[in-house]
């Protein structure tokens, strides 16, 4: 431990050197805030925290880190849900927050190009006052950052219609664990020459390379966007009201589910939402302002034909982000509302979202825990929450995680949607993966960081 401390520091010293000893941060109590994000993992303060302030100051911090052989973790917002930020082992932090320009939106390329620091909202509000649309919309948008959504391949509820970041990622800057910078992809939309690199490094949680430039792709914005509620008396009937939207030929930009407990918790936290409801669908339905109110109609058919007791339509941009606001804010509302949680993303074919729903609830009453699970109902990923109060119970909840974990499978699903492995889910990577692709996932990994300084002890 002493000896990787000692050389951490001698590294911290070298990149003080290289690119000014102002961007290097060695004091115990400032290193505090580049221990953690927002999963279970325990924190852990690294040696050092670096900020660079260009993709070049970037290439020497890894140049240096490999000649010493230090771990460095990327850092972008640090609002991860699986560790992917913690440097578990030490080292260095290298943080994103002074990459934060829009280097260019292009309207008739319809692409931006940005900074790996760049806040989620921000690109959002930029490309839209210009008529255009970036889809991918983690509810951490207003703090969560380019290179991090990159790097998990973020989704979010309008994953549902546009896909994840993975598919607006044309082209990466990248500078790899040696410290030379490469860049893979194209900017044009179309482009096929060699492998699709892009698609291995979208996902890799910093394990890969470090991004240092993004090029993603645009669409021009939808001119009219309506939403809608759906209260339903039980939670397996809101999962076929699911099926209902689409089997009425639908595909909705938003297709969200909630049980009793967040809808309460939505509710407590001043969303007007009718009383009695056990269980919700919020839908989204963009495009033509004719064309949305025809889908809001064979929507609300749909939705009645399941069981919902009304359908309301949130009306004007004011009602629709309060709404929002609430659903953004509902996982840490959770989190208040009992002195422990834990929250889990798991996706299953949506075929077997209702029995996975019924199973869900039945885990949580098996293990004494409070249970509430929102998501993405559309994409099938569900997030899970467990809570409770009893400390002892805590090892109830690692039970129910691993029973989650094996339902997700068993329903032929996956352990993360959304939020990764990182740390957190490290030891159920096995059960999905089998050892071939696990293997494969270390060739790969020793082929682009030999050393293992990349973002040790997370992913494979
Ligand atoms: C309230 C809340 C709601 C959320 N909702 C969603 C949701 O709806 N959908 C969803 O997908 N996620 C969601 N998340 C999870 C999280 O916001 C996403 O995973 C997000 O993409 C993380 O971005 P970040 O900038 O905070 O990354 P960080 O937490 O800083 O880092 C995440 C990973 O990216 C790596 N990394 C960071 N920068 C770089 C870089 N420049 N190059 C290479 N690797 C890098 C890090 O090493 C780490 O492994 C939510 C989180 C919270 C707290």
């Amino acid at each position: 431990v002493t000896r990787g401390r000692d050389r951490a520091l001698r590294a911290a010293l070298a990149v003080g050197r290289a690119i000014g000893e102002s961007r290097v941060i060695t004091d115990e109590e400032l290193l505090e805030r580049f221990a953690g994000d927002e999963s279970d993992q325990e924190p852990v303060q690294p040696h050092a925290a670096v900020i660079p302030a260009s993709a070049e100051q970037a290439a020497a911090v890894m140049r240096i880190a490999s000649e010493h052989s230090v771990p460095v973790t990327p850092r972008a917002g640090g609002t991860g849900k699986s560790g992917g930020a913690v440097p578990v082992q030490g080292g260095i932090v290298l943080s994103c927050e002074k990459l934060t320009t829009i280097k260019e939106i292009h309207e008739e390329d319809l692409v931006a190009v940005v900074e790996p620091g760049v806040v989620l909202g921000r690109l959002h509000e930029a490309v839209e006052e210009r008529g255009l649309f970036y889809p991918p919309d983690p509810a951490s948008l207003e703090s969560c950052c380019l290179g991090g959504n990159v790097a998990e391949n973020a989704g979010g509820p309008r994953a549902f219609k546009y896909g994840v970041t993975s598919h607006y990622v044309l082209r990466l800057e990248v500078v790899t664990a040696a410290g030379d910078m490469i860049r893979v992809g194209h900017r044009p939309v179309k482009g096929v020459a060699g492998y699709d690199l892009p698609a291995l490094f979208v996902g890799s949680e910093g394990t890969l390379g470090l991004f240092t430039e993004i090029t993603l792709r645009l669409l021009p914005g939808p001119p009219h966007v309506s939403t809608l509620l759906a209260p339903f008396p039980d939670l397996p009937a809101a999962g076929r009201g699911v099926g209902a939207i689409l089997a009425a030929g639908l595909i909705p930009r938003v297709l969200e589910i909630m049980d009793a407990r967040c809808v309460d918790t939505v509710r407590s936290e001043g969303a007007a939402l009718p009383p009695g409801a056990a269980a919700l669908i919020l839908a989204e339905l963009d495009g033509s302002e004719a064309g949305v109110e025809a889908d809001l109609q064979v929507a609300g058919t749909a939705l009645d034909g399941a069981g919902a007791s009304e359908i309301l339509v949130a009306s004007g941009p004011v009602e629709r982000e309060r709404l929002w606001k609430a659903r953004r804010d509902l996982s840490e509302a959770l989190g208040r509302s009992h002195s422990h949680k834990i929250s889990d993303d798991i996706a299953v074919p949506r075929s077997r979202l209702v029995e996975t729903l019924e199973r869900l609830e039945s885990i949580a009453a098996d293990h004494h825990l409070t249970g509430a699970t929102f998501g993405h109902a559309g994409d099938g990923n569900l997030h899970v929450n467990f809570m409770w109060d009893d400390p002892g119970l805590d090892g109830e909840a690692d039970a129910a995680r691993a029973a989650t974990m094996r339902l997700a499978l068993e329903m032929d699903g996956t352990v993360s949607g959304e939020h990764g492995i990182g740390s957190v889910k490290r030891q159920f990577l096995a059960d999905e993966l089998g050892p071939g692709v696990l293997d494969l996932g270390r060739s790969f990994k020793r082929l682009l960081d030999p050393r293992g300084i990349l973002n040790p002890g997370k992913l494979y």
